[in-house]
């Protein structure tokens, strides 16, 4: 990540396995009818996987359309990939317009103002800009309301300078069957007030991961929009998507960097929040809330050292977090700790560390630092 430093000894790193990313798509894909477009959502880094290496792996894995937050964001995919479309999910601010055009972006409609500002983006450009229309459902963030979905969509169709290439809309709570049949119905409804929308040529979207688990395939929906499940997390732990067999992509390593002994009664890490209740062994890893192990699992979480769970005791300090290692044997200076992933037969899920974070893996994802460098297997998939 960061050249000056890129030759020493890593000390606390993510690895992101790209050839299961690569798999997993192809997974997704076969689970899914043969006509469903892959919009692979990519923002924030690629969900902290590291954008270019991600959007590049699945665009050789045949992703159809990448969706992402910010103009950067963007330009980062638009520099990897000149045609392939990008789909800004966010807000462009008013000074932003203007680079629709020039990195050739696809924008998320929600309004007459909106469509009057890239229309006339796009007349400045001389470009013919395009667009899908969101409708809101029931999530209450961006769209059209439902009910006014025709009145932007008709003023939409008769901007010369904007092509629809897709509508969509976005679910709140897609493991609640009811309120999610409901926000199907408001969609299909509201599209069916749009006279003359080309449903066979434009991208038709709801379902992000957890969406999926409900679609039907006698609905006009041909694009599913894949953020976590792409790297191997379930949306829920119940999630029918189980059965898909994705593999996680990202796991998440530091090192012991220290080892000792104290006595018991002793009180460890600010606050005095753990009292050791027996002599104990313990180790310093080199990794604490500077670099992505939220304070909030002090006392909580354990890390993998030598095939062994070994809890955190105390609170998760800026660089170092304490483990006990009374029961993981001979563990050494220099000795691997997984934070998130596998070692030997033992595993710990981001759905697990999730859990003692108080979060859920989109956030714990989010979360780990540009202190951290992402090292990449590159080794092709089958
Ligand atoms: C982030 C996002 C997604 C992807 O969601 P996952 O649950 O990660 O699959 C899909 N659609 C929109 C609008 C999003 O913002």
């Amino acid at each position: 990540m960061n050249p000056p430093n890129s030759r020493l000894p890593l000390r606390c790193w993510a690895e992101i396995d790209l050839a299961a990313l690569e798999r997993n798509l192809r997974l997704i894909r076969a689970s899914l009818p043969a006509h469903m477009r892959y919009v692979a959502v990519v923002k924030a880094d690629a969900y902290g996987h590291g954008l270019p290496q991600t959007a590049a792996r699945l665009m050789h894995a045949g992703a159809d359309l990448f969706a992402v937050a910010t103009l950067a964001e963007a330009a980062t995919v638009r520099e990897l990939g000149p045609g392939w479309p990008v789909l800004l999910l966010s807000p462009l601010l008013p000074e932003e317009d203007r680079y629709l055009a020039e990195y050739d972006l696809t924008a998320t409609v929600s309004s007459i103002e909106e469509v009057d500002r890239f229309e006339a983006a796009g007349r400045v450009a001389g470009r013919v800009i395009s667009v899908h229309l969101k409708i809101d459902t029931g999530m209450g963030r961006l769209g059209v309301w439902h009910e006014q979905t025709a009145s932007v969509y008709e003023h939409l169709a008769r901007a010369p300078h904007l092509r629809l290439a897709g509508v969509f809309t976005h679910f709140a709570a897609p493991e609640e069957a009811a309120f999610t049949s409901e926000q199907r119905r408001r969609f299909l409804a509201a599209l069916a007030a749009c006279q003359g929308i080309p449903l066979d040529s434009i991208f038709v979207h709801a379902d992000n991961s957890a969406g999926i688990e409900t679609m039907s395939s006698a609905t006009p929906f041909n694009a599913v929009r894949i953020g976590l499940l792409q790297f191997g997390i379930l949306p829920h732990p119940n999630s029918l998507l189980s059965e898909v067999h994705t593999e996680p992509v990202f796991s998440f390593l530091t090192r012991v960097g220290l080892v000792k002994s104290l006595p018991a009664g002793y009180t460890i890490s600010y606050g005095r929040t753990y009292t050791l209740g027996r002599p104990t062994r313990i180790a310093i890893l080199c990794a604490g809330y500077g670099d992505g192990i939220p304070r909030a699992v002090s006392n909580r979480a354990q890390v993998l050292i030598r095939g062994t769970r070994c809890p955190v005791l105390g609170r998760v300090t800026m660089d170092q977090t304490i483990v006990d290692i009374t029961d993981a044997g001979d563990v050494r200076c220099g000795d691997e700790a997984v934070i998130v992933g596998r070692q030997d037969q033992a595993e710990i899920s981001i759905a697990e560390f999730s859990t003692w974070a108080d979060t859920i893996p989109w956030e714990t994802l989010c979360s780990i630092t540009k202190r951290v460098p992402r090292v990449y297997r590159t080794v092709l998939g089958t």
